[in-house]
């Protein structure tokens, strides 16, 4: 799935759970007296969920979200049921409108390490800071509203009680927050700005009866959902180049009922790239080589099958049907030269450097003193009579694979 798309379907999820949340919360005070005092253990059920499965799956980020929520939660339960006039509600009110942010913020910012080594602690004591830092704030916030300045006064207008000091802090971690939600593949992101926008809109509208209950409920519903998504994608997708691997393209075959085409794509001579340019440069290579496969349209999926091969899967097409979109994959690798930098300054990520196209004799990998391209060669092979089962498609395709490096690599063969 192109990137963006699947940012804007990470983004969804959020949003359909937290709109769920404002139409169920009227229902929420309906019912009785009992089942409420039930419901209002729910927040704490899930944090308790999502915070064990943290631990299973060693994020740590999203173990210190659970434990912020659950936090807050009970804060909003234990200690803003009273009249927001109160100089102790305010405090605890504002703690939550300038620390949560600034927490969400750390997390967002922070890399993902791991729960039990000196990350984990370092990353529990910094947010430990930064609830202590929001606390003593809140104290000079008190201080700003005696003197009458209107960026930090309850209720700034009729309907929303957020200050309008804490409302612009908000504003700007839900935007560092989105971008990086489209920057990176992690799933954490989303789970943190959804929490971010569920605190923020419970204390912007915290007349709201039973806001707390419906929005928390929600935002452990979304902290389990995104780390079981994660975990899926651990188990579903390789890391490097972020396509889908093997694992998914054997469960992928198996569903397949029909007819399919299969190509399998390697790159020549990678062996070379590593030997000359290094390990790094040559993870990069794979990297320009999948964005180049997957972003071919013409119906076809990409997988890392392993190493420096790939395999397309092209689900109801035969070899005909998409030899075209095939060539124009290999064409697409071939015409894209990666720029080298002197090796002190060159980013992690050269394939974000400059590229032009150009054309290249077959089946070479072209190293200039700064450019380096790469070819790949491609065996396609469909589901017929001969060939059943996906085990001899594959062969199929890998035959036809090998004739194309025989003939002189950067060709596809069918
Ligand atoms: P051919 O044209 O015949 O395919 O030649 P080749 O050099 O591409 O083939 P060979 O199978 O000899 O070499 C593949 C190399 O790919 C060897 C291995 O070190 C390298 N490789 C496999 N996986 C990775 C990876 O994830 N990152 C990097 N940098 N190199 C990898
Ligand atoms: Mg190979
Ligand atoms: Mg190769």
């Amino acid at each position: 799935m192109n990137s963006f798309i699947s940012a804007l379907y990470r983004l969804s999820i959020p949003v359909i759970l937290l709109t769920i949340a404002l139409i169920l919360r009227p229902r929420v005070s309906q019912i009785g007296a009992e089942p409420l005092t039930l419901l209002q253990y729910l927040p704490y059920v899930l944090a308790v969920i999502s915070g064990l499965l943290a631990m299973q799956f060693n994020r740590s980020r999203f173990l210190l979200l659970a434990v912020v929520t659950v936090a807050v939660y009970w804060l909003v339960q234990t200690r803003l049921q009273v009249s927001l006039d109160d100089v102790g509600a305010a405090q605890v009110f504002n703690t939550l409108a300038f620390g949560l942010p600034a927490i969400i913020l750390a997390l967002v910012l922070f890399d993902e390490r791991g729960i039990f080594n000196p990350y984990g602690l370092i990353y529990g004591v910094v947010l430990c800071v930064l609830a202590w830092a929001a606390w003593q704030y809140a104290e000079l916030v008190a201080q700003y509203v005696q003197q009458g300045s209107p960026w930090f006064v309850l209720w700034p207008r009729d309907g929303y009680v957020l200050s309008w000091a804490a409302t612009v802090l908000n504003l700007l971690v839900a935007a560092v927050a989105l971008v990086l939600v489209f920057i990176r593949r992690d799933q954490c992101e989303v789970a943190l700005l959804g929490t971010l926008v569920a605190v923020w809109a419970l204390l912007g509208w915290f007349y709201l009866p039973q806001a707390s209950i419906a929005l928390f409920a929600a935002t452990g519903v979304l902290q389990i959902v995104a780390l079981l998504r994660a975990s899926h994608a651990m188990a579903y997708q390789d890391e490097l180049t972020g396509l889908l691997g093997r694992r998914a393209l054997n469960e992928r075959l198996r569903g397949l009922g029909g007819r399919y085409a299969l190509a399998m794509v390697d790159v020549d001579h990678f062996k070379k790239v590593n030997d000359t340019h290094g390990h790094d440069v040559g993870d990069d290579v794979l990297k320009l080589v999948a964005s180049q496969l997957s972003r071919s349209r013409g119906g076809g999926t990409c997988f890392r099958y392993g190493g420096e091969e790939f395999c397309v899967l092209f689900p109801r097409r035969n070899i005909e049907e998409c030899l075209d979109t095939v060539e124009h994959m290999r064409e697409a690798v071939a015409g894209y030269e990666i720029t080298l930098r002197d090796k002190s300054q060159r980013p992690r990520r050269s394939v974000d450097g400059a590229k032009r196209r150009s054309s290249k004799p077959r089946g070479a990998v072209k190293v200039s003193p700064n450019n380096l391209s790469v070819t790949v060669s491609i065996g396609l092979a469909e589901k017929s009579e001969e060939l059943r089962s996906p085990e001899e498609v594959i062969a199929a395709a890998d035959q036809k694979l090998y004739s194309a490096k025989k003939k002189g690599r950067n060709r596809v063969c069918a």
